[in-house]
């Protein structure tokens, strides 16, 4: 079967599956990543917030409504379809904030094994090891989550810090000791969930933590 889809033409591929836009739906040719209007309204420059703990997080988009219907639809309506494209932004984010800095190893946030079980899969996975594959970078899960805690967008923000701590762990040290690791998540809210991930990478012995996401909430 997939000798079969390999060796299918670009016609008949977009005959048969038709890519839309991620940030607005409407059919677009499989070699871009976005319809020439919503390129035409992307923001100039990319948004940097720092993750609780000053771990500095790249992104493409503000959360507003524009991209907060295109995470809706990756995450929750198209089994992650669209990984590519939407990962294409984070990677020019991630250039132009980081100026060419060297990671040796892409993370992602981790979801605990029932929620996966339940979605089937995980929207920060996807876009990291997209991310990885365009930068050329080795993707590794380097974080687990082992305890089961409340969702962070259902609890008060002054709750979020203790919510986090002490849900993840890295159960392989060797993957990232000393090294540049780069984490990837879909959204930074109030910079808890990514800041106890770069915190528990730094105590367990990496050089440096870097971050980055598909949107930011600007306003927490
Ligand atoms: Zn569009």
């Amino acid at each position: 079967m997939k000798h079969f889809i390999k060796n299918i033409t670009t016609p008949i591929l977009d005959f048969l599956f038709t890519v839309h836009c991620p940030y607005c739906n409407k059919a677009i040719n499989r070699s871009e990543y976005a319809c020439e209007n919503c390129k035409k309204h992307f923001p100039e420059t990319a948004v940097v917030k720092y993750a609780i703990g000053g771990f500095k997080c790249a992104s493409p988009f503000p959360y507003d409504e524009r991209y907060k219907d295109a995470v809706t639809r990756f995450k929750f309506h198209n089994c992650g379809a669209y990984a590519k494209q939407l990962s294409f932004m984070i990677v020019c984010a991630i250039g132009e904030v980081y100026q060419g800095k060297n990671f040796d190893v892409i993370t992602c946030v981790p979801m605990h094994k029932n929620a996966l079980k339940q979605r089937g899969y995980n929207q920060a996975e996807l876009l990291a090891r997209e991310c990885a594959e365009i930068m050329g970078i080795e993707y590794a899960d380097v974080i687990e989550k082992f305890k089961e805690n409340k969702l962070q967008h259902r609890i008060k923000a002054n709750e979020r810090a203790k919510n986090v701590r002490g849900v993840y762990r890295i159960p392989d040290k060797k993957i990232a000791y000393g090294k540049s690791v780069l984490i990837i998540d879909d959204i930074i809210t109030t910079g808890n969930t990514l800041g106890e991930c770069a915190r528990i990478l730094m105590k367990s012995g990496c050089k440096e933590v870097c971050c980055a996401a598909l949107c930011t909430v600007t306003i927490p």
